[in-house]
């Protein structure tokens, strides 16, 4: 049985990854400092251990002591306008903290990563669907934190011989369809969680920023990607590490864009109540279209996004959110 660490698996994409990693048969460690993450959204099949890793040497005993084949890094800080205050935060937790990672997989002799990334390093996009291929020119900290990390992956491969995929997330959305596991993240930015809470009466309304684009309807365009199949995708990469130990960066999305419009009246299709909004202004920093082209995971992975129709990622977000008002109530 092939052992994998998880960081940040009490958060939200990653509680589904250990959930996942778990059915798959692995043997599972997670690591998080709880700062985010919530204890109870961990699989009880997973060992926890309450860690932050900013205590470098905690984390190389572990690695020492604890054989992992490998390693899924989902621990991070994510907020993009939090990242324009606190840059230092975010080199801290994102670059400096995911060092500290790499050193104990060295100290250790682990050399597979599978890393979190984001549709953030590309910044303003040049073309749709935006290919890996693309220019990387983050326009905010928390995209250059991430793409400073995959950087510092490249050098570690060509250095130290750790392979690792990088997947660059579009929109994560929705819940595990258990109802069991969602997310649960203050403050709560997203879209979808949102546009829920504002049909639950947790928020009054939800704030269409801006419909004044230059979109279809005027509102902007995002590749919304069901947490499940950004999960599978996740499996599929260790095992591409596992069996061709090839380092390789992928976007995941499911290729469609879809309004704020578009979403607003699928919800009130699926949830069947009208949604709470009023019109405000733009929010800063945020790019009309952003859309995935993923044939380069589909095609070297084999990954088929199998849940990412809009109707089941917004029909598993309420799912999980009108059964659990105050989240994992921690
Ligand atoms: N959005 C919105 N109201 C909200 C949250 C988001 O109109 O309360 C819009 C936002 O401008 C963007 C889209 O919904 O066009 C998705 O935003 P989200 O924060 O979910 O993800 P992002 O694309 O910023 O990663």
């Amino acid at each position: 049985m092939q052992s994998i660490l998880v960081t940040g698996g009490a958060g939200y994409i990653g509680s589904h990854a250990v959930k996942a990693l778990a059915d798959a048969g692995y043997k599972v460690t997670v690591v998080d400092n709880l700062s985010k993450g919530h204890a109870a959204a961990v699989d009880k099949r997973a060992s926890f251990l309450q860690m932050d890793l900013k205590d470098a040497q905690a984390l190389k005993d572990l690695f020492v002591h604890e054989h992992f084949d490998g390693v899924l890094h989902f621990a991070g800080a994510i907020e993009v306008g939090l990242s324009m205050k606190e840059p230092a935060m975010f080199f801290e937790s994102n670059v400096v903290n995911g060092v500290n990672l790499l050193e104990a997989m060295r100290a250790g002799n682990t050399k597979n990563i599978i890393f979190s990334s984001t549709a953030a390093v590309y910044g303003e996009p040049v073309s749709i669907p935006i290919k890996e291929t693309d220019p990387l020119k983050p326009t905010n900290f928390y995209g250059l934190s991430k793409l400073m990390f995959e950087q510092l992956l490249e050098k570690y491969r060509e250095l130290y011989g750790i392979n690792y995929v990088a997947l660059r997330y579009f929109n994560a959305s929705g819940a595990d369809p258990s109802g069991e596991i969602g997310q649960d993240y203050i403050p709560d930015t997203h879209l979808v969680p949102r546009l829920v809470k504002a049909v639950l009466g947790i928020y009054d309304k939800l704030s269409v920023f801006g419909t004044d684009y230059p979109t279809k309807d005027g509102t902007c365009v995002r590749d919304y990607i069901h947490v499940t199949d950004l999960v599978d995708a996740h499996l599929l990469a260790l095992n591409f590490l596992f069996e061709k130990g090839q380092s390789e960066v992928f976007n995941l999305g499911n290729g469609n864009g879809f309004s704020v419009w578009e979403v607003i009246q699928t919800a009130e299709k699926v949830i069947e109540k009208k949604i709470p909004y009023e019109i405000t202004l733009r929010r800063a920093g945020d790019p009309a279209v952003l859309v995935a082209d993923s044939q380069k995971a589909k095609t070297l992975l084999g990954w088929t996004p199998k849940h990412s129709g809009l109707e089941e990622i917004i029909g598993t977000a309420w799912k999980w959110h009108s059964t659990h008002l105050q989240g994992y109530g921690d």
